[in-house]
């Protein structure tokens, strides 16, 4: 039953299956001070006007324009705003108020002249331009009125939305609870990280880089270990699996004597929706649905893993933890040296993306594919801060060439 996609249209299928099954979570209130990462179940609005009054941007002069319309009017300075602070009084004809960033400009006043554009003349203010109407002034309520709906239930809160929040009072809100993701790897060969591994056994990696993967992309990861290549044991395991929301597996889905994964899923009745994908590293990915379970199945070498989990149960996360899929954060640079591939399969290959001279708006960016030894190699991929993609139809490309780039998650 082999069905072999192309990695977007493998996504695209774990996009329409996951949004399918997206239903309603259940929100959890918590302090701001736990919102990084969360997505909101409630709508956040303005609770007054912002700004909630006319606000100078500069320190300088409140003035009427109407008394500066040609340079070199010179006014009378009745008194001082800082901000916080309130004005009693009014500024009249030939009258001016000094005023501090932030403050309110007061009654009477249209226009902040900054202090840059003044000089102090005997008892006297001296404007040396002419002032437009709401100049240095941000008027009540332009960037948001009371009421307004200003973060919408399904965003995801960064700095920016949580000082939103910060701003409009609510210390407290809700966010829908995270998506529980088990992680089980698979493989007889595998020992757990503090255990002394035999001399042809290895440590545990993949349940470590899946659970922060799952962690990064905004789910509750649940560690399971790792299941043996027997079915019974490794039935066992997925089935404790399947009471999370998504069961992510690593290993046990290449074509071996010992590749079982697939097999005991089927047994359980699950419905298979790929089992390869056309990349590498990570071919034999699987995904399906267990008793109404997402379930992935990666394949076991540790990039491949990696790689398969970013492009395909990223946004699973996303979906099922009540917000929309992040997109593939893709970027051009330029090729520093050579690169060529044989398989006409979608390449992610390790690199390392630099602006020379350190000045991004200004350089293009020129990535380069580092050595390594295959999608084993773990030790390649922590020097790597992106994957360069080439493939499947173009696979030789020269220095100089434009490339896609794929940063790694929190690298940029
Ligand atoms: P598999 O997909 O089960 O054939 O595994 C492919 C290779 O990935 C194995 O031979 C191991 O070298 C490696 N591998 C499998 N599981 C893990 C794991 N949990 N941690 C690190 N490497 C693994
Ligand atoms: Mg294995």
């Amino acid at each position: 039953m082999a069905k072999m996609l192309s990695y977007q249209q493998a996504r695209q299928k774990v996009i329409e299956i996951a949004g399918a099954q997206a239903r309603a979570l259940s929100p959890e209130q918590i302090e701001l001070a736990a919102g990084l990462g969360r997505v909101l179940a409630e709508r956040i609005c303005a609770d007054r006007d912002y700004p909630p009054f006319d606000r100078s941007t500069r320190d300088g002069f409140a003035v009427r324009t109407e008394d500066v319309c040609a340079p070199g009017a010179a006014l009378e300075r009745i008194g001082e705003i800082k901000a916080g602070d309130a004005f009693a009084g009014a500024v009249g004809p030939g009258q001016c108020v000094e005023i501090m960033t932030g403050a309110a400009v007061p009654p009477g006043a249209d226009a902040v002249v900054m202090i840059e554009q003044t000089r102090r003349e005997n008892d006297r203010v001296v404007i040396e331009r002419a002032a437009q109407r709401g100049q240095d002034i941000v008027a009540r309520g332009t960037e948001a009125k009371a009421g307004q709906a200003l973060l919408e239930p399904g965003t995801r809160l960064n700095y920016a939305e949580l000082a939103l929040a910060a701003q409009v009072g609510r210390s407290r809100f809700n966010v829908f609870q995270r998506p529980r993701v088990a992680v089980l790897s698979t493989g007889d060969e595998v020992v757990a990280v503090e255990a002394a591994p035999g001399p042809f056994q290895i440590r545990n990696s993949n349940a470590v880089s899946l659970a922060a993967q799952a962690a990064l992309a905004g789910a509750e990861p649940v560690p399971l270990g790792n299941a043996p290549d027997r079915k019974p044991d490794l039935r066992a395991l997925i089935e404790r699996g399947l009471a999370a929301d998504i069961l992510v597996l690593s290993g046990g889905v290449s074509m071996g004597k010992y590749d079982l994964v697939e097999d005991v899923l089927r047994e359980l009745g699950a419905e298979f929706y790929f089992d390869a994908v056309a990349i590498r590293p990570g071919r034999p990915a699987v995904f399906g649905e267990c008793g109404g379970k997402l379930v992935f199945g990666l394949p076991g070498n540790p990039v491949s893993t990696m790689v398969t989990f970013e492009l395909l149960a990223a946004p699973a996360i996303d979906l099922l933890g009540g917000t929309a899929a992040r997109p593939l954060p893709f970027f051009k640079a330029k090729l520093a040296a050579g690169v060529k591939q044989k398989a006409a399969l979608a390449h992610f290959l390790p690199a390392q993306v630099s602006w020379p001279g350190d000045a991004p708006p200004e350089e293009t960016p020129l990535v380069r594919e580092l050595r390594w030894q295959g999608s084993g190699d773990i030790v390649a991929l922590a020097a790597a801060n992106c994957f360069l993609v080439v493939g499947p139809e173009k696979l030789e490309y020269t220095a100089g060439e434009w490339v896609d780039v794929m940063p790694r998650r929190g690298f940029f």
